[in-house]
């Protein structure tokens, strides 16, 4: 095929119409070169045949014979279809089902030989080979066969006929190279050409083994090649971004760092002394600040920005501070108004906020310094006279589109972005290059680890009869279930259930409920009356969990806990044991998938935000976890995280020296490009 050929669009291979078009462009492929990307997830052995007569249960082996007595049977009760028939191949005669293929039935011709892969197991009247792959003779013959997996929502089956015909059509060996030959001498590394074509068109000697577990040099050519281009992409974005250099100049001297020090009521953690520095520095730098701030729940995040926030307005500016729930802005509000309002004006811009036109010009004319504030905060309406810091909390709650919007408030503002989810080391330096990333590694002094228990919902009686008694004896809880609030709809039926069943459990306890369609002043009054211990028990959707700072709850109960994400369970057990006493977190579970078992696991094995990333990250794959759709990390294909860590830092380094050799007008240039091909 001609090089012209590689750029064709996917319509032009046999089997993509429009819909699959469609599909695939939605996992990252628009040209025929781009499907040459998708791997093989696996490759089946089929070069040695073995005879019916010699297998054995246990192992996978391929088989060559005719298929006989093929019958197709419907299990009603569990509404699936059955396969069954056997193999015959001269020495013997071997069960064969499969589940949920019925159109095999259609697709054997009795008389012609197949090959069949699979593995055999024992069964009630004998062997049976389960769900073989099953191929006339003359498709593939006896050799190592790829196998490929699914895509963008097209199944693995029609990948492996949408491969089988591009490969068809593309002289593998000849692709260009992409990489500069240097870095392929410096790592050892096969060409891409010879690389594509050893992994879809395995040798007869190949090594399986190796091919299997991916450490063939042609994998390492490829999981390479990724990941530099991931690097040299994020590089170039990154470049772009911090090209201008900053407008406003910022104050940092000992002057503002004796103020600053008056600012918390408490001596701050070695850990945010640290991040206090080094937000300092980036103020004091040429191009403006673009940082990110991980800290798991309750390491004192909000402290930090406070500060931040204050050295941008006593270097003449305002500051932004932007959360993603009113509950979280209206505390955050709270909170800085205690420790900044004595000095600064401060205003809450919500949704309901009822004087919001007056607020509104109190910032357009800059008598207004800081403003906290949900996405009301980014609307158009709203004008700053001098933005010059804007914060983000929980920043991946936020759309990227959202993040711009509040930085296009200012001239070139400085942006701290936090969050209580911690990104896995490997996934940070994938997704954000190396974005610089602030940590707070370090509790508050007199905090104790909150005890988790994982408990099945049988035993559900025993665990509220003790909470009723820590309740007698004082102690403030949440009760959180995984109700569904959705552009504005509650499942307000379960809500009232589990209210009703609390009420029951606890009764003549001081009980209130909350969720997001409470209205806000509703909710401010029952936060402030639970804060005081005036309310004892907290009903509640998952509103509470991100950010409410209660230092004295010291119980929760969490209902269904099997249908919440590790994440999202760590962060809500993160509203417990902010204060000095104990704290306990009951995880109700009802039956549990292998999935939630091993979630739930990890949940109760664990008060390590970092560690619970890590997991959350094995357990989901990037796909799911923020900031890497952004960055296209998605479309990882050949490279696996964090298995690969290694090759990322090599592609990091090379991607910094490679652009370090590039002058500033052509990085400039080369991001710009980026940019518009990732828009
Ligand atoms: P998060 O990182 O989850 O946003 P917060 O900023 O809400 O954490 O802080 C959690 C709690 O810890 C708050 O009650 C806060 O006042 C308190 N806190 C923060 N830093 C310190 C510190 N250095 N010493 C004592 N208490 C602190
Ligand atoms: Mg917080």
């Amino acid at each position: 095929m001609r090089e012209s050929g590689l750029d064709a669009p996917l319509r032009t291979v046999r089997g993509v119409g429009p819909a699959r078009a469609r599909d695939l462009a939605g996992a990252g492929d628009h040209t025929v070169l781009d499907l040459l990307f998708h791997l093989p997830q696996r490759y089946e052995d089929r070069r040695e045949v073995q005879s019916v007569a010699a297998a054995a249960a246990g192992a996978s082996f391929t088989f060559r014979g005719r298929l006989t007595g093929l019958r197709r049977i419907y299990t009603r009760r569990r509404g699936f279809t059955l396969v069954r028939g056997f193999l015959e191949d001269g020495t013997g005669r071997l069960a064969v089902r499969w589940l949920n293929r019925p159109y095999l039935t259609n697709q054997v011709a009795g008389g012609e030989e197949y090959l069949l892969h699979g593995l055999v197991q024992e069964a009630k009247g004998g062997l049976e080979l389960l769900n073989p792959s099953c191929e006339r003779v003359d498709v593939h013959g006896t050799r190592i066969v790829p196998v490929y997996g699914a895509a963008g929502g097209v199944g693995p089956a029609a990948m492996g006929q949408i491969l089988a015909a591009v490969l068809a059509q593309v002289d593998l060996p000849e692709v260009a190279e992409t990489l500069p030959e240097e870095l392929l001498r410096r790592h050892d590394l096969p060409p891409l050409g010879e690389s594509l074509e050893a992994l879809h068109h395995p040798g007869e000697d190949a090594d399986v083994e190796a091919l299997n577990g991916r450490r063939s040099p042609w994998h390492r050519r490829l999981i390479y090649g990724e990941l530099l281009d991931l690097q040299v992409r994020l590089a170039l974005l990154r470049e772009r971004e911090k090209g201008e250099p900053r407008r406003r100049r910022y104050r940092i001297d000992a002057k503002l760092r004796r103020t600053l020090r008056k600012i918390p009521p408490f001596p701050l953690t070695g850990a945010q002394e640290r991040v206090v520095e080094e937000i300092l520095a980036d103020l004091a730098a040429v191009h403006p600040m673009r940082r990110l701030l991980q800290g798991d729940v309750g390491s004192g995040k909000t402290i930090v920005a406070a500060m931040a926030l204050a050295a941008a307005v006593e270097s003449g500016f305002q500051g932004a501070f932007m959360a993603p729930t009113e509950l979280l802005a209206e505390q955050h509000y709270a909170n800085l108004e205690r420790l900044l309002g004595n000095r600064y004006r401060l205003v809450l811009l919500t949704g309901s906020a009822s004087d919001a036109e007056r607020l509104r010009s109190g910032l357009a004319g800059g008598e207004v310094q800081l403003a906290v504030g949900t996405h009301a905060l980014i609307q158009e309406t709203v004008e700053f006279q001098r933005l010059g810091l804007a914060v983000i909390d929980e920043q991946h709650r936020f759309g990227v589109a959202q993040r711009a919007l509040l930085r296009q408030k200012g001239d070139r503002p400085d942006l701290l972005v936090m969050t209580a989810t911690p990104i896995p080391r490997s996934l940070a330096l994938t997704a954000y290059g190396d974005l610089p990333v602030s940590t707070l590694d370090e509790l508050p002094p007199g905090r104790s680890p909150v005890k988790t228990e994982v408990v099945p919902v049988r035993r559900r009686e025993e665990v509220y009869g003790r909470l009723r008694e820590a309740v007698e004896a004082g102690a403030r809880a949440y009760v959180v279930a995984p109700i569904i609030e959705e552009s504005g709809r509650l499942d307000a039926v379960s809500l009232a259930e589990l209210e009703a069943r609390v009420r029951e459990a606890l009764p003549g306890a001081p009980i209130a409920v909350l969720h997001g369609r409470v209205p806000a002043a509703e909710r401010e009054s029952t936060m402030r009356a639970f804060a005081a211990g005036k309310v004892q028990v907290l009903v509640a959707t998952t509103v509470i969990e991100v950010g409410v700072d209660v230092p004295e709850a010291t119980w929760m109960i969490i209902e269904s806990a099997e249908r919440f994400g590790l994440a999202q369970l760590h962060q809500l057990r993160g509203r417990v044991g902010r204060g000095a006493a104990p704290a306990t977190c009951i995880a109700l579970h009802g039956r549990l998938s292998e999935a939630a078992r091993r979630r739930l696991e990890v949940f109760a094995s664990t008060n390590d935000g970092f560690a619970i990333a890590e997991e959350d990250l094995a357990l989901r794959g990037p796909g799911d976890l923020m900031g890497t759709r952004q960055a296209g990390v998605t479309a990882l294909r050949a490279a696996r995280l964090p298995e690969d860590w290694d090759w990322l830092v090599r592609a990091r380094d090379d991607a910094r020296e490679l652009l370090g050799r590039l002058d500033k007008a052509a990085l400039k240039a080369l991001g710009e490009a980026v940019e518009e091909i990732q828009a």
